[in-house]
């Protein structure tokens, strides 16, 4: 398209309350890193001035969902925001069951721990950090059954999350259907840059999980952006609403667990959604142990509420238009600057390909780690690993796992930054991009055991 003639989306909303943002000096900001270890993750949010660290539970609550809150109904059993949100996730996703739950991982306990064997094989279209934890705990093992196209940064592959049939066949063939309680389908994959996954893929992954009595669970988390890309991207969608893209989605799953955070635009809840009556009566009995009472699974009733309305808002496609808009622009930019990004740009967060921005790093000199602290340094801009400290050790060997990709993911809230916000952003990365050779490697330090990229510590080498 020219580029002259492109007619620009603006955000669909204006600002009413103002939160201000602080900005360090260098030194004070050196001094900052210091003390969190290199970790972005340890940083204090007040001396962050862009903060791209995450999109989960960063979104702006809308003036309805601010509403919302007010009508919560704290009450401890049947809260009437849990029928609204009941009622919105059945119109929505199209499951038949809901169980709240404090935010995704409480859902992922959950299903884990009910449909999972000590010994058996849960595959997944490249893992996620609490997905997959959740499944070896439960006694499972993960086998990533993604296309060959998501390790490679530089594929311009469409639907870069679609599952691998082949793959997907030989795990079959080799442990038997009968070990493969469920596949675990990212929608969008996070891990692979918020790449989604195509309704062409998902149908046929039904196909094959019916005929082999193999259950799909959707993680759903981002199945509104996936949505999204679909209508854009998939022949035959282009006048489907996302909100029927979505139910269709769903149509080809069991259950689905949710971080709310995220999609849902709000700062906290998450559940699972079920259409088997039995899976439901469990989930709602261990419900009652981890999370809540089985009508706020862990949520007050204002938080349900915010979720139910923010579902209505997220489904909207101008909100999306200008959500998934606004990566693009970003990544647009970078890409036309020379910087190695991951393409297709996805869905909630530009990633930067920290092997290719600083070739001179070994793996072990945790690439990615140190350009996000760099980032930081440079003009206060938190971002987050995604790379060697976030794919852990294997339990085996002990060794870390070596994940072909090693990135930098600056994550997008929603509706919290403007573009000016971008234009710093973008400028910050090129000044970096300028300086790379300079720029030296990391050593860990402390190692915590569980999901160690949240808490590692790094001095520079
Ligand atoms: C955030 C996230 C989760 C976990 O949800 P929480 O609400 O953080 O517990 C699961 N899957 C994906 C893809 C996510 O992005």
């Amino acid at each position: 398209m020219n580029p002259s003639k492109r007619r620009s989306w603006a955000e669909p909303f204006k600002i009413k309350m103002v939160e201000p943002l602080k900005m360090l000096k260098r030194e004070e900001r050196q001094k900052c890193l210091e003390e969190a270890g290199y970790n972005t993750f340890l940083l204090r949010s007040e001396d962050v001035y862009i903060d791209l660290l995450t999109d989960s539970g960063t979104n702006a609550m809308s003036d309805w969902q601010w509403a919302g809150m007010m009508t919560g109904d704290e009450a401890y059993a049947g809260s009437k925001n849990y029928y609204n949100l009941e009622q919105a996730v059945q119109h929505y996703y199209g499951y038949k069951y809901l169980v709240p739950t404090h935010q995704g991982r409480g859902a992922e306990h959950i299903i884990s721990q009910i449909l999972i064997k000590p010994g058996t094989f849960v595959p997944g279209n490249m893992y996620f950090t609490t997905t997959r934890l959740h499944q070896e705990l439960a006694g499972g093992t993960f086998v990533d059954v993604i296309v060959d196209e998501a390790h490679d940064p530089a594929n311009l592959h469409p639907f870069k999350g679609n599952v691998d049939l082949n793959k997907l066949d030989a795990l079959v063939k080799k442990v038997g259907a009968d070990k493969i309680p469920y596949i675990t389908i990212g929608v969008t994959v996070n891990m692979a840059g918020g790449q989604p996954v195509s309704m062409a893929n998902l149908k046929e992954v039904r196909a094959y999980c019916q005929k082999h009595g193999i259950r799909v669970v959707l993680d759903a988390t981002r199945a509104i952006e996936n949505a999204h890309f679909i209508r854009t991207r998939e022949k035959g969608y282009g006048n489907t609403s996302l909100a029927a893209i979505l139910r269709e989605m769903c149509s080809y799953s069991d259950a689905a667990t949710m971080s709310g955070k995220k999609d849902l635009l709000v700062n906290i809840g998450g559940f699972l959604a079920l259409n088997e009556w039995d899976v439901f009566e469990e989930a709602r009995n261990m419900v009652v142990v981890y999370e809540g009472l089985h009508t706020y699974g862990g949520l007050a009733g204002r938080d349900m509420e915010a979720m139910a309305r923010g579902l209505v808002e997220a489904v909207s496609e101008d909100h999306m238009r200008a959500r998934v808009g606004q990566v693009e622009y970003v990544g647009e930019k970078l890409i036309e600057a020379g910087i190695p990004v991951v393409r297709p740009i996805g869905g909630h967060a530009v990633f930067l390909d920290a092997k290719a921005f600083l070739p001179h790093l070994k793996q072990v000199q945790f690439p990615a780690q140190t350009l996000a602290a760099e980032l930081y340094l440079e003009s206060g801009i938190r971002s987050m690993e995604r790379g060697i400290v976030s794919a852990g050790r294997n339990k085996e060997t002990g060794d870390h796992y070596y994940p072909k990709l090693e990135l930098v993911r600056l994550t997008f809230p929603r509706r919290v930054y403007t573009q000016a916000h971008c234009d710093v952003l973008i400028e910050s990365v090129e000044a970096v991009y300028e300086n790379r050779t300079k720029i030296k490697g990391l050593k860990m330090v402390y190692e915590p055991k569980y999901l160690r990229f949240f808490q590692a510590r790094f001095e520079r080498e």
